[in-house]
């Protein structure tokens, strides 16, 4: 693969298989895997624990003050754990109790300058896939690969209960859907950086596809981004 470094952001719905795409595209180019999500639900879980009140202005400001977020790369798990101040927050995060509240999080303002301002910091020296809501759009916009991934709602569903269902076997099929819907009514329709396709990226329905084909069609797009930077 091209030793030409490049920026690839991933936007999408909750669900659609943006991270194991992002994750298998870093694994084999080498790049680092950045999960922007990871870093709301950790803001998220900092609210939850120090009952932060949401729609208190200076409370949050004075919350955001006291968190410090990192990212160490776990061998096992081939990817980054997300640090909130010095503990790892990676087995917390996707508890309900936080994919309940995080959207209501991701769309304070100043949430997101604090977010926004790291994840660009990291992707100055390029080579970085990100996946989040606001990639192509706010974070990356001139991101050299922009992808925004879609699949149908219900194909999402099941595929997030799997996922939940290891760990949790209390989960219902019906949690999962009321959540992932209500996340995407307030990404979509929040005034800051709503989620919404980059007009020069490329859509991804994933419905039918294995993760082999998408991620052999993306490798394909990388490598015509690296050809089109020599030209
Ligand atoms: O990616 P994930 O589903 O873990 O993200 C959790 C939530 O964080 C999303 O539903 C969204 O509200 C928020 N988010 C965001 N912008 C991003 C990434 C995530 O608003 N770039």
């Amino acid at each position: 693969m091209s030793a030409h470094k490049i920026i690839i952001a991933i936007d999408g719905y909750s669900s659609c298989g943006k991270s194991t795409l992002a994750k298998a595209l870093a694994v084999k180019l080498g790049y680092n895997y950045i999960d922007s999500g990871a870093m709301y639900r950790a803001i998220t879980l900092y609210f939850l624990r120090n009952n932060v009140a949401m729609t208190n202005h200076a409370e949050v400001i004075e919350a955001i003050s006291n968190i410090n977020l990192s990212f160490v790369f776990n061998e096992h798990r081939q990817a980054s754990d997300i640090y909130l101040n010095d503990e790892n927050a990676e087995p917390y995060i996707r508890d309900m109790l936080v994919s309940d509240r995080v959207s209501e999080v991701a769309a304070i303002k100043e949430v997101r300058t604090f977010a926004v301002a790291q994840q660009q910091q990291m992707g100055k020296k390029k080579g970085i896939v990100m996946d989040g809501r606001d990639i192509g759009t706010t974070v990356f916009p001139d991101a050299e690969l922009k992808l925004f991934m879609t699949a149908d709602p219900e194909v999402r569903v099941m595929r997030r209960f799997k996922e939940l269902y290891e760990t949790n076997h209390a989960i219902t099929i019906e949690e999962v859907r009321h959540n992932l819907e209500l996340r995407d009514y307030i990404d979509t329709t929040r005034e800051e950086s709503p989620l919404r396709k980059a007009e020069d990226a490329t859509l991804l329905d994933n419905s039918l596809m294995s993760r082999e084909e998408q991620l052999e069609m993306v490798l394909e797009m990388v490598k015509d981004c690296a050809t089109n930077k020599k030209q």
